[in-house]
């Protein structure tokens, strides 16, 4: 049986399914929402559901965005002979920090994990393709993370692009094995774009 009222019970176990929120965590933060006024409360259960609303994968990158395709895809200022690929939209940002790159991005949404049923087929790699074969790419980097899935994913997907004569390159050097790219600090993460080898 439950400490708490029902509606607060409920809302803890909601907050409780977000990442790195633990239950204590959960219960300051729905100690936290009651403390504030009514309009507060709905402006934040109003900013998830709006942004959840808007934001849609892009048709080109798969990258989260409010218009289609994305800032990124239609700027003009950006490389669009290279593509970096990424696991996930966070990663995008991480990238950006370094400071280093001006080409485009193609996010996966994931990497293989045979373990955990994901294929090939589950992630963006169709789309990731049909990019390719419009025939302006002279360069792909993976970025995908330093583990086991990141680099059986980059394998898998050098094993595709060599044969169409594109350049395929892997972010190496700095980066701590096992990691998470979106925790690098940009300093390593540009030094590893800097040092990226051929695949
Ligand atoms: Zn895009």
């Amino acid at each position: 049986m439950s400490y708490f009222p029902q509606p607060i019970a409920n809302l803890i176990s909601k907050l409780t399914r977000l990442p790195g929120i633990g239950p204590k965590t959960a219960q300051r933060l729905a100690f936290f929402i009651m403390s504030g006024s009514n309009d507060e409360a709905r402006d934040l259960a109003m900013a998830i559901v709006d942004a959840k609303k808007k934001i849609k994968y892009c048709s080109v990158c798969c990258n989260l965005t409010d218009t289609d395709p994305c800032l990124m895809c239609r700027s003009s200022d950006r490389d669009k002979e290279v593509i970096c690929v990424l696991e996930h939209p966070r990663d995008i940002i991480a990238m950006e920090r370094t400071r280093e790159y001006r080409g485009l991005y193609h996010v996966l949404h994931g990497a293989i994990s045979p373990i955990d049923g994901i294929g090939p087929e589950d992630l963006k790699i169709r789309e990731f393709l049909n990019r390719l074969e419009e025939g302006s790419i002279k360069e792909v980097i993976v970025a995908t993370d330093p583990d086991v899935e990141g680099e059986a994913t980059a394998l898998y997907l050098a094993r595709l692009i060599k044969p169409l004569g594109i350049r395929v390159t892997r972010i190496a050097h700095g980066l701590p094995i096992g990691g998470d790219l979106e925790y690098a600090d940009e300093v390593t993460l540009g030094k590893a774009l800097l040092g990226r080898r051929e695949l």
